[in-house]
């Protein structure tokens, strides 16, 4: 009989497989708490049980663990890491170091099926979706290697502490299309980690009816919504996802979503500046009125280039004039200042090893 995976367990799993062993309620919470908070890598290694008993359930299980491929560190302190998961494939997370906070990019699928003609992972096309466990790992194993290295991310200016403080499911994959494994990673996140919803930020490409069961299913995270354009006729080009939720459907999903959150929630909107293809500012004016009635902000993302692709950055001026648009319209609008271009960590350059 092949060994369970105690990491690929529910918290009612782990209680089921706990009663099975013929143990204490107990210990289910017991072995939780040494898996998500203590984060430990094998059965062994949970001194809190006798060592009869870990040997007992080292035979009937044990505790799967990303692989470390590679880590690299750009010049910024932003740090890519490579994982190998069980069955071969590999995945990317990034961490990116600020002044008060270290923020985790995670993955949420192996490639993506979505294409978007400006994101380097599109170019690698779909492997397989993530499990609930493979999401979570990605936080347990960066935090492990962050807190045993002294390597190169800077301390954090508040707090002190150097774990990761943010997590952002913004890497490799779109998690509207895994939602089931997505929405259990959330709830192992929030309940069994103990991470604030309000440290986690979703983002989608824009799978409509997804974005309300999101909200209807899993905590209440942050949202961001890739819209990335104004026109359906530029959307349908950049963004094949378009043709089948225009932007019409998408907004009125997120007008629908943002009935089941609290007022003082705003969707994030994420808009990748090409240049002459989305940043006029006629674009500009046109993205004001459609976020009119949503309480929203937008992050500007100048467009990060990568080997092969056609498209360009934006200059620095037309960034800041469609800002400025934005901010006389009354929507906050941020502009971001993408991190890791030097190894390929920044938005939309994720590859994991795969070619693209
Ligand atoms: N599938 C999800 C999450 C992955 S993409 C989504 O679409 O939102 C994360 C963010 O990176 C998105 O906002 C996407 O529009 C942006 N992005 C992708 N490629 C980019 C590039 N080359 N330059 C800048 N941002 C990019």
């Amino acid at each position: 009989m092949s060994k369970i995976n105690l990491r690929a367990l529910s918290k009612a799993a782990m209680e089921e497989f706990v009663k099975e062993q013929g143990l204490p309620a107990y210990r289910a919470k017991q072995i939780l708490h040494w898996i998500y908070e203590k984060r430990v890598e094998s059965i062994k290694d949970i001194t809190e049980l006798s060592r009869e008993l870990r040997d007992k359930l080292s035979d009937a299980a044990y505790v799967s663990n990303l692989q470390l491929l590679s880590r690299q560190a750009s010049k910024d302190g932003t740090e890519k890491f490579l994982f190998g998961l069980e069955d071969g494939e590999s995945i990317e997370s990034v961490l990116i170091p600020d002044e008060d906070r270290h923020t985790l990019c995670i993955s949420s699928q192996v490639g993506c099926a979505m294409s978007c003609g400006f994101c380097l992972t599109g170019g690698i096309g779909f492997k397989r979706n993530l499990k609930a466990h493979e999401i979570v790992d990605q936080i347990i194993a960066v935090s492990r290697l962050i807190s045993k290295t002294n390597r190169p991310i800077p301390p954090l200016t508040k707090g002190g502490e150097r774990g990761v403080t943010n997590i952002v499911l913004m890497g490799m994959g779109e998690p509207l299309l895994n939602l089931d494994e997505v929405v259990e990673a959330l709830h192992r996140i929030t309940e069994l980690m103990g991470f604030s919803k309000r440290r986690i930020t979703l983002s989608t490409c824009g799978i409509a009816p997804a974005i309300p069961e999101l909200y209807r299913k899993a905590p209440h995270v942050n949202l961001a919504i890739s819209l990335n354009a104004t026109t359906d006729d530029v959307r349908n080009r950049l963004m094949p996802v378009n043709r089948k939720y225009p932007i019409r459907v998408l907004l009125d999903a997120c007008r629908k979503a943002q009935l089941l959150l609290s007022s003082r929630d705003r969707i994030t909107f994420e808009y990748v500046m090409i240049d002459s293809m989305n940043d006029s500012l006629a674009d500009a004016k046109r993205l004001v009125a459609l976020l009119k009635g949503i309480p929203s902000k937008v992050n500007l993302i100048p467009f990060n280039p990568f080997a092969g692709s056609t498209f360009k950055r934006p200059s620095d001026e037309r960034v800041l004039a469609f800002q400025e648009i934005l901010v006389r319209g009354k929507i906050y609008t941020f502009i971001r200042k993408s991190k890791g271009q030097d190894i390929l960590a920044a938005c939309g350059q994720l590859k994991a090893g795969y070619k693209a």
